[in-house]
């Protein structure tokens, strides 16, 4: 039976996240997203309850299977997010100058009396016992803006620097506060453990601030993994978002599988002004640790309402690429947005003109393995950058690279962006992984090959989809052995159409 062809239907090589949401579950919506080059799906626990993304997760794997190609799905943890809880009509309209109370035992919904300053509730009461005269409350992404004058009788009095509308559910910031808030939350417990039974992929985890949170994520998902058919955790996506984890962003991501530069609290918490430099800092971080790296939030929002991007959005997507990350993300745009389909294929767009001329040019996104100091390179670095340096050497249009756990593949993809490279694991789950790496194109080959084996399937596939022709070199690099000898892989050259002769 002749190899399906590789996934190359309109993808770029950076990785497009869509959040799902009322607008992807339209009948026709997901295929179609797919279709459009998104390969990972985003379940958003801040919204929604179990049953909405269970449905998600099922039309997901259904679309799967009846399209033969691999989807990832990520669950993002909500952490302790703060809200407003339910606001009566449309909302409680507040104006410059004037007095707003938090009250610890408001209840739902808030309401307005008339002659009577606003007062309002949130989800975490510990609002009232932390934040301080001086500190800052911030709502809905800072759009309504109150300074905190005083507190007493268990209640928060604020006056609003910046008028607007609070309506239900928005989020709090309290930047200034010090909140003593523990990461995971219990709710945030409950849902790893039901993401590590429900088929999802990848676990985001909202608001961390040190690199032991990360640690108590992980054991959480150990603890439940009986039975669910994986033999490891979950990769965990580290969101940075507040400002103690930018000042420790080296331990945390170190301690996580990948991170997320969360740009739309990131924006609130810390001065809006810093946020593209934090962003270029994680992503070197990130690149510099071998984790995958993801750009998220308002890359492309006007197309919450509007066919086509600003082209200040437009150029923000194109610039975290040329930084070098792995995937960017929509969220409001698939999830709430009335063209979740053409948010996709114009981010799929821009990717690939980014990538194109990236491969043209000499600006490069991604440093080779550094071995420039007198400092000696681990003995796996030193391997990746023996397979770079073949591949380059022999021009060769593809690296081809067997791993079990995707290891030797996302360290591969991690210091070359100009070369596709084709994936091999025995396992779905990391199939579905490996899509977070830029450049990876996963495959599953359930069979442990040999090196003639691998080689042929991906010659076959290659020329398939014209990406090579007689005498071109493709380098195949066997890591199986890892379980013998950690620094171990097997690297040669082969020539398509010699027969798959080394
Ligand atoms: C963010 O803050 O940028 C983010 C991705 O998280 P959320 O969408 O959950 O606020």
């Amino acid at each position: 039976m002749p190899a399906p062809p590789l996934d190359d239907r309109i993808r770029s090589r950076t990785g497009i996240i869509a959040t799902l949401g009322p607008a992807t579950i339209m009948p026709g919506v997901l295929k179609q997203v797919v279709e459009a080059g998104c390969r990972i799906f985003r379940l958003n626990f801040s919204h929604g309850d179990l049953e909405d993304h269970r449905r998600n997760i099922r039309d997901v794997r259904a679309l799967e299977a009846e399209m033969d190609i691999p989807l990832a799905l990520m669950c993002d943890l909500p952490g302790p997010k703060i809200r407003v809880i339910e606001v009566a009509g449309d909302g409680i309209d507040v104006e410059v100058g004037e007095e707003v109370f938090f009250d610890r035992d408001q209840s739902s919904p808030c309401v307005r009396i008339e002659q009577e300053p606003p007062v309002l509730g949130c989800t975490w009461t510990g609002i009232v016992d932390c934040v301080k005269p001086g500190d800052r409350v911030l709502i809905n992404d800072g759009a309504v803006r109150l300074l905190a004058t005083e507190v007493s009788d268990g209640r928060l009095q604020c006056r609003v620097t910046t008028g607007g509308l609070i309506t239900s559910h928005k989020g709090v910031n309290l930047p200034d506060s010090e909140l003593d808030i523990v990461v995971p939350t219990p709710r945030d417990m409950e849902l790893v453990a039901w993401a590590i039974k429900n088929d999802v992929d990848l676990v985001a985890m909202s608001f961390v601030r040190s690199p032991e949170e990360i640690e108590r994520i992980r054991s959480i998902m150990q603890d439940n993994i009986d039975g669910t058919g994986h033999e490891r955790p979950l990769p965990i996506i580290a969101k940075i978002e507040v400002p103690p984890a930018v000042a420790s962003a080296e331990e945390i991501i170190a301690a996580a599988d990948g991170v997320m530069v969360a740009r739309g609290d990131l924006g609130v918490e810390m001065d809006l002004a810093q946020v593209p430099i934090i962003q270029k800092r994680l992503i070197s971080i990130a690149r510099k640790l071998d984790r995958p790296c993801i750009v998220a939030t308002q890359m492309l929002q006007s197309m919450v309402d509007a066919p086509v991007p600003t082209r200040a959005e437009a150029s923000d997507v194109a610039n975290a690429i040329f930084d070098g990350a792995d995937a960017v993300m929509l969220s409001g745009e698939t999830a709430i947005g009335r063209y979740p389909v053409l948010a996709v294929e114009t981010m799929q767009r821009i990717a690939h003109e980014s990538e194109a001329w990236l491969d043209s040019s000499d600006m490069v996104c991604c440093d080779p393995v550094d071995d420039s100091d007198d400092q000696a390179v681990d003995d796996t670095h030193a391997l990746v950058a023996g397979i770079h340096s073949a591949a380059r050497s022999v021009r060769a249009k593809c690296i081809v690279v067997f791993s079990e756990w995707g290891t030797w593949s996302r360290l591969i993809s991690r210091g070359i962006d100009s070369l596709p490279i084709v994936a091999y694991t025995p396992r779905q789950s990391v199939v579905r992984q490996m899509l977070l790496c830029r450049g990876v194109i996963p495959e599953l080959m359930e069979v442990v090959p040999d090196e003639a084996i691998l080689s042929r399937d991906a010659q076959h596939r290659l020329a398939d989809v014209g990406w090579i022709d007689e005498g071109d070199a493709i380098i195949v690099v066997l890591g199986r052995p890892l379980k013998h000898d950690n620094h171990s892989v097997r690297i040669t050259v082969h020539r398509f159409g010699d027969g798959g002769r080394a």
